[in-house]
């Protein structure tokens, strides 16, 4: 039919179009493109991934692209019920339900594949995998992701951890004392890893993990349960391709955590890959997109008394000839890294000093 466009017409066009040229070398390289390429396997992933960069690194070393390694990295962690920010055991939206985001993303073939508020799959990122390899798509959702997990192979599973579920009542009963759900008598505890943003409980979490080969080659992963207690349906920045991660095979792979509708609204990842592509070691390029997320900040509610932002984001930054970096907005976090043969957390990069915890 005239002007139908079909998937046979489009091969076509783009086949036309290749014919034309190539595309100019300016817009796809960069400093990085042309450097010495890695000595061995390089994997960078956020703090809770030190499992993942090892297990990365050791496939990658047997001849597994690094895409398909990092997935296969984190599946360590998406599987642990004792991390409660990513795949089973994660924390569950208002509601108690467990939702999660992932995104992969291939270098050599600048490919993608997302799901976003899949629930009852333990291994979201497999399944953006799939998305990326088994479909002309780059973003499935919800209902529409789950059905396509399921006509993959996927078991659908319960998500919600007994110790996942009693952190969600925890935060159901003391978030507000204007509905009818009440904590127990006894004195609450101080929940470690929650931060007080504008009178609500949140805690955050993600994993996010980026390797390159022997021949420059880049992969890389973000998976999550997104933030704790949020709104059905909300999608943070990890399936978002350039905001929780973005790979340029000329260029390097960045990935973040932390609070995703900063990371969004600022295009996080693919900012950090932009500022490689101009020269930028990977640490600069991560502290220049914190600095812009903290320079695009308006909204009081996410300010403390001095006027910083009351939430974190970290980025995580690699470049093609191996270089890496990480760097938050507050002190004191760390990163997992994998190169020279030697699996470890080092510190991030941050713009503001933490301040001493309040009592
Ligand atoms: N970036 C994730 C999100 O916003 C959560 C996190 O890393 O804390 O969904």
């Amino acid at each position: 039919m005239a002007g139908e466009f079909t998937r046979r017409g489009f091969l076509r066009t783009a086949a036309a179009t290749a014919a034309l040229g190539p595309v100019s070398a300016s817009a796809t390289q960069g400093a990085a493109a042309t450097a010495r390429k890695p000595d061995g396997p390089v994997v960078i992933a956020s703090a809770n991934g030190l499992r993942a960069t090892a297990r990365a690194a050791e496939l990658i070393a047997q001849g597994v692209t690094p895409v398909d390694a990092v997935v296969a990295g984190v599946a360590i962690v998406e599987a642990d019920p004792d991390d409660h920010s990513v795949g089973y055991g994660g924390l569950p939206n208002e509601r108690g339900v467990v939702e999660l985001d992932a995104s992969v993303m291939d270098g050599p073939t600048h490919n993608s594949g997302a799901v976003a508020a899949l629930q009852r799959v333990k291994h979201p990122a497999q399944v953006a995998l799939r998305v990326m390899r088994r479909t002309d798509h780059a973003l499935l959702v919800g209902a529409g992701a789950l059905e396509f997990a399921k006509a993959h192979g996927f078991k659908e599973e319960e998500l919600l951890t007994d110790e996942a579920r009693e952190m969600w009542l925890k935060w159901k009963e003391r978030h507000s004392d204007r509905d009818d759900w009440l904590p127990p008598l006894e004195p609450p505890d101080n929940g470690a890893a929650e931060i007080k943003s504008g009178g609500m409980l949140y805690t955050h979490g993600t994993i996010n993990c980026d390797a390159v080969d022997l021949h420059g080659n880049l992969g890389g992963v973000t998976t999550t349960s997104g933030l704790s207690y949020k709104i059905p349906g909300r999608v943070g920045d990890s399936p978002i391709i350039g905001a929780g991660l973005y790979v340029d095979n000329a260029v390097g792979a960045a990935g973040s955590t932390g609070r995703g509708e900063a990371v969004i609204k600022n295009c996080g990842a693919f900012a950090t890959v932009e500022l490689m592509r101009q020269g930028k070691p990977p640490v600069e390029a991560c502290l220049q997109v914190l600095k812009r997320i903290v320079a695009h900040l308006t909204d009081p509610r996410l300010k403390d008394s001095s006027g910083r932002p009351n939430f974190d984001v970290k980025m995580y930054a690699l470049a093609k000839d191996g270089t890496f970096g990480a760097a938050a907005i507050w002190s004191g976090g760390q990163f997992a890294v994998h190169s020279a043969g030697r699996n470890r957390l080092e510190d991030t990069a941050y713009l503001y000093e933490r301040p001493p915890k309040e009592q």
